[in-house]
């Protein structure tokens, strides 16, 4: 062969074999790329768009999208877009969507629509489309789960919070704004407007538990006070959780809710002021009680003095002594041994005191006289005021000597004990004995006055005994 025959072959050759590789290229690609004429007829497309509409490159030549695609919107739709591209002759790209014949599912594609001159200087278009289809499907998914997730925010409850610790900002939900009067309309925060809200005196502790979360379990929750705008305080229990980490473990999100426990706190609060209010009612009703009852005791014991005490002098009355007698006579009938003594005692002329100095003096001298007595006898001795001005002791375990002794004291002690005014009193004074021998406590009374009445009648401050009834 010669050369030029040679050289013009092998032109050829290559030309075949450039036109082959290029038309492998096309069909292999995995985009649609086709080319049609002013009419919408395919001058070229390659298998993308012969699977798509259930045919071969080959048969697509000639036909427009009419004889595949069913869709005679998307078909004129179609003509009317690439004469479009044709007639401004700029290069389009657009967004469209095309549907499989034999699935009927409808794919998305970025087309790239370029206006060409055929040798003939006819108009065409090329057409290269990307299918979106599988990414757009994908974003979708995630439009959805975006949706939900603020449909989700929306409705809850509580406050949502969502903080991207890397980035610092931290998403909220309306509820999360309007629980702390957050009115910004922003749902986006950096976190420090989260802690500038935290009531001053909790701020450390809320921090401590963040960090502790972070360094540790990954898991927060924390009950404590938040100041809003308006200066009111909300009670909170706030929860979170580290949702995602890097690649060394470093927590870079975390999530959580916070709910308003305001009116459990104050209601809390309420309970514990009534029931220390309830302690306190109870604890002054004790002691009012207590008072009550010691005043109860106080005026019984009072009420016990006047049944039983002379208002005058303060000694046991003539009651007081009776009984103190008949309580004596029990214990000597009891012991069947030994004796007590009765003294039985008289102001001297007393009328007379009364008569020159007034009744007042006269009471003088009885409360002189009771206190005179009193302190001449022993302790366990016994004394009343009988009387007008008449007293009456009982000497228990005592005979008739030791009976004269104590009488003899008592009225030399009041002879002895002149008095402002009046001058010298005396006492007469009729002791006697008593004991079981006697058949009652009255005959020894007797007997001591008997022996008073002789003492009157032997003159006066004397001391008169009498052991028995006969003497
Ligand atoms: P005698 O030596 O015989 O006992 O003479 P007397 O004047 O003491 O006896 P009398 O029984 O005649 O008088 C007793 C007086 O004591 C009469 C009465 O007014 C008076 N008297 C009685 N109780 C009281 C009293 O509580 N206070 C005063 N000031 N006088 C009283
Ligand atoms: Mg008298
Ligand atoms: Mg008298």
């Amino acid at each position: 062969m010669r050369p030029d025959a040679e050289a013009a072959r092998d032109a050829w050759t290559s030309a075949v074999h450039a036109e082959e590789l290029l038309r492998t290229v096309i069909d292999e690609s995995p985009d649609i790329i086709l080319m049609k004429d002013w009419d919408g007829k395919f001058l070229l497309g390659n298998r993308a768009l012969a699977r798509l509409y259930g045919t071969t490159p080959e048969d697509l030549v000639g036909v427009d999208d009419g004889a595949f695609n069913p869709n005679e919107e998307q078909v004129a739709f179609y003509l009317e877009n690439v004469r479009g591209v044709m007639r401004s002759g700029e290069t389009e790209i657009v967004m469209e969507e095309s549907t499989d014949v034999e699935t009927g599912e409808t794919h998305y594609y970025q087309s790239i629509k370029r206006p060409l001159i055929g040798p003939d200087g006819e108009p065409r278009i090329l057409v290269i489309a990307h299918d979106l289809t599988d990414l757009q499907r994908a974003n979708r998914v995630i439009q959805d789960r975006e949706r939900s997730y603020s449909y989700a925010m929306a409705a809850a409850g509580d406050g949502i919070w969502d903080w991207d610790i890397v980035s610092d900002v931290v998403t909220h939900n309306a509820k999360w704004m309007e629980m702390f009067g957050i009115t910004s309309g922003q749902l986006q925060h950096p976190i420090g407007v989260f802690t500038e809200i935290l009531h001053p005196d909790d701020r450390e502790d809320v921090q401590r538990a963040i960090r502790d979360a972070l360094t540790g379990s990954g898991t927060y929750q924390h009950e404590h006070r938040m100041v809003r705008g308006d200066g009111t305080m909300v009670h909170v229990f706030d929860r979170g959780q580290v949702v995602e980490r890097d690649d060394e473990g470093n927590p870079t999100r975390m999530a959580g809710a916070v709910h308003d426990i305001t009116e459990r706190i104050l209601h809390e609060h309420r309970l514990r002021v009534i029931t220390e209010a309830l302690i306190d009612a109870n604890v002054s009703l004790e002691s009012k009680v207590e008072e009550r009852t010691n005043e109860l005791a106080r005026a019984n014991s009072e009420l016990q003095n006047l049944a039983w005490r002379d208002a005058l002098t303060g000694l046991p009355n003539r009651l007081a002594g009776m009984n103190h007698l008949d309580a004596e006579f029990a214990r000597l009938n009891r012991n069947e041994t030994g004796t007590s003594s009765i003294l039985m005692m008289d102001v001297d002329l007393f009328k007379k005191i009364n008569d020159t100095y007034g009744h007042g003096v006269g009471d003088d001298v009885l409360t002189h006289i009771a206190s005179t007595i009193t302190e001449s006898l022993r302790a366990g001795d016994f004394v009343a005021r009988f009387g007008g001005e008449e007293f009456m002791a009982l000497l228990p375990d005592t005979d008739l000597d030791g009976a004269v002794i104590v009488a003899e004291k008592i009225r030399e002690a009041v002879e002895g004990s002149a008095i402002d005014a009046v001058g010298t009193v005396t006492l007469s004074i009729g002791v006697t004995v008593a004991s079981s021998a006697d058949a009652e406590m009255d005959i020894a009374v007797r007997r001591a006055d008997t022996a008073l009445y002789d003492a009157k009648r032997l003159g006066r401050n004397l001391v008169v005994t009498r052991s028995t009834d006969s003497d």
